[in-house]
């Protein structure tokens, strides 16, 4: 059986039900959604200074294993808690000392405490 209408030449039965191709399209729209904010979630968690840190470059003095644990904990996944990263953010450069490590939030507030005090 042919299309009704005369200008196709596949028959109808190819063609889906509305409702199926708005399924489809829903499902897609989600699949993409999500996609997309999995992309933004990793690119707003991964630190910004990977390139320029001393930490991250492995030009401070840490146990290898404890680096590359640290490394995965804050550097890739979660920024925000690393202790050099919140004395950047508050401060700037010159303020992260090569003895803070990212798991040294409590140093980290004292920096910033301190620091701001005597601004
Ligand atoms: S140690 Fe902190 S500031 Fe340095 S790259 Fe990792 S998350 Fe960023």
């Amino acid at each position: 059986m042919l299309c009704r209408d005369k200008k196709l030449w596949f028959p109808s039965k190819y063609f889906l039900p509305k409702s199926t191709f708005y399924f489809i399209l829903y499902i897609l729209q989600n699949r993409l959604q999500n996609i997309l904010t999995y992309q933004k979630k990793k690119i707003m968690a991964e630190c910004e200074k990977l390139a320029t840190c001393p930490f991250y470059q492995g030009k401070l003095v840490v146990e290898n294993d404890l680096a590359e644990v640290l490394k995965a904990k804050y550097c890739l996944k979660d920024k925000e808690k690393c202790a050099r990263y919140k004395v950047f953010s508050e401060l700037g450069p010159d303020y992260v000392d090569n003895l803070l490590f990212p798991h040294m939030m409590n140093k980290a507030h004292l920096i910033i405490a301190e620091n701001k005090k005597n601004q």
